[in-house]
């Protein structure tokens, strides 16, 4: 009989092993906390929440609630023992985090179907037919990166620098366009012509705005790729016109002219819903950079998706090297989940852990493996990850659902479709 081996019992290990156990699935728990901590986590407990003690929102209306929701369906245990733990926050789910994974560990261990082995895997067995799941984090370093490196031809990305996102509703076409550099692309482009005065007030502002200290942990790692924009504005006023927001190449047909100065927003998505601000990689208090944002001509009523971050996270080129049900293409009894697929949070992180335990144990117990419909927070996370043309760390967010104008009704059809989905799964058992 094949074991299922999870190495990392954070948020996603952990919900694998739940979903596997409640199954009557056999799984041992690989877990290095008791021989060795990453510099974050200080507890043994599993399911350890390594910085706010806040799961976000409940609300349907917030994409964070919407995913909630529609795992709650599932019985994920990390929602279950939130709810147990769970502290006065206002709309907010947050817990009291020793009791919240001690509970989470409690409720593990009392299955039968558990055993937990304290290690430091290095380098996991894969070869005798037994399913592994790596679950280790955004932390996960020394030999184990190492092999992970090995086994994803090298994608093993090291990220420190993330620029906003923004959602496509709320740019403002009269005064943006449409355009590539010299006309050489697919219009994948959305460009925010400045005047002089409109940069040289940006620029005072950006030089000036508040940033987020960064702790000796993530000093180390920082400026070692992408330069914060406004790193690169404090170095001369003419430095962002000369480099990510240079105007060459570009002219605006509102005007015939090219503009002084450009900020350039990609497509984020393959439906375009969501664009990122091109070279705009930040360390600005959030609402700085809300403030600094909208003082881009036509982004004054930009709706941010996502705000740039700066913090150590390592993750795997997800749409390169795993399939729709997170498993390596290249050895499809080794299954990824949590952080290290490039979703960022600890619902988000549990939910991959949910989909990949559900699916092990359909596979294990001969069923056809299932994808979420794509139209619900779970299935367009998982689709993101897995097909993003370029994967950004990405939390539960309405610009991944179509028509998501109306929040609540989006909310309000993705979790019937996922109430649907799920009694279709489970009465067809
Ligand atoms: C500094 C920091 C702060 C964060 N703050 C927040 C926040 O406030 N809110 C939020 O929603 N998200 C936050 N995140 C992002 C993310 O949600 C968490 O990192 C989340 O814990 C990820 O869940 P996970 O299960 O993927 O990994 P983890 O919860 O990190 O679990 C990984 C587990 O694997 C174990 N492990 C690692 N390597 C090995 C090995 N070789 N052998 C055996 N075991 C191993 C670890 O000990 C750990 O128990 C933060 C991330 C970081 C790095």
């Amino acid at each position: 009989m094949f074991k299922v081996h999870v190495v990392g019992a954070g948020l996603a290990g952990s919900e694998v092993a739940w979903q596997l156990a409640k199954r009557k699935i056999r799984v041992v728990i690989h877990e290095m906390k008791k021989i060795r901590k990453s510099p974050v986590h200080v507890s043994d407990d599993f399911a350890e929440l390594v910085c706010s003690n806040s799961l976000k929102s409940i609300e349907l209306k917030n994409a964070e609630g919407l995913l909630k929701e529609e795992m709650i369906l599932w019985d994920s245990l990390i929602l279950k023992c939130a709810y147990e733990s769970r502290v006065p926050a206002g709309k907010a789910l947050a817990v009291d985090r020793n009791g919240f994974s001690k509970c989470v560990t409690e409720k593990l261990l009392a299955t039968s179907f558990v055993d937990v082995k304290w290690e430091e895997v290095q380098s996991p067995d894969v070869d005798d037919g037994d399913i592994v799941v790596i679950a280790t984090g955004p932390t996960t370093d020394g030999k184990l990166a190492e092999w992970i490196k090995s086994v994803t031809s090298g994608f093993f990305n090291f990220f420190d620098a993330i620029a906003p996102i923004i959602d496509a509703n709320s740019i403002d076409m009269d005064i943006c366009f449409v355009g590539d550099r010299y006309g050489v692309g697919s219009g994948d482009y959305i460009n925010c012509p400045m005047s002089r005065d409109e940069y040289e007030r940006f620029w005072n502002e950006l030089v000036n705005a508040q940033v987020i200290e960064m702790e000796e942990f993530d000093r180390k790692m920082l400026f070692e790729r992408c330069q914060p924009i406004e790193e690169i504005a404090r170095s001369g006023k003419d430095a962002m016109r000369y480099g990510p927001l240079r105007p060459v190449g570009l002219i605006n047909p509102h005007t015939g002219k090219e503009p002084y100065a450009v900020i350039q927003l990609r497509k984020e998505n393959i439906e375009g819903s969501m664009y990122n601000i091109v070279g705009f990689q930040t360390r600005l208090k959030w609402g700085e950079q809300k403030r600094i944002i909208q003082l881009i001509p036509g982004l004054q009523n930009a709706q941010i998706l996502r705000y740039g971050v700066m913090h150590r996270n390592s993750y795997i080129d997800s749409p390169r090297v795993l399939d729709e049900f997170l498993r390596l293409k290249t050895m499809p009894n080794v299954f990824f989940a949590g952080q290290i697929t490039g979703v960022e949070g600890y619902v988000e992180s549990a939910m991959t852990g949910m989909y990949v335990g559900i699916n092990i144990s359909r596979m294990l117990s001969g069923k056809p493996m299932i994808t979420f419909p794509k139209d619900t927070m779970c299935g367009a996370l998982v689709h993101y990850i897995t097909s993003a043309s370029e994967l950004k760390p990405m939390y539960a967010n309405f610009g991944l659902l179509a028509g998501r104008k109306d929040r609540e009704k989006t909310a309000m059809r993705s979790i019937e479709t996922m109430k649907r989905f799920f009694e279709e799964v489970e009465l067809n058992d």
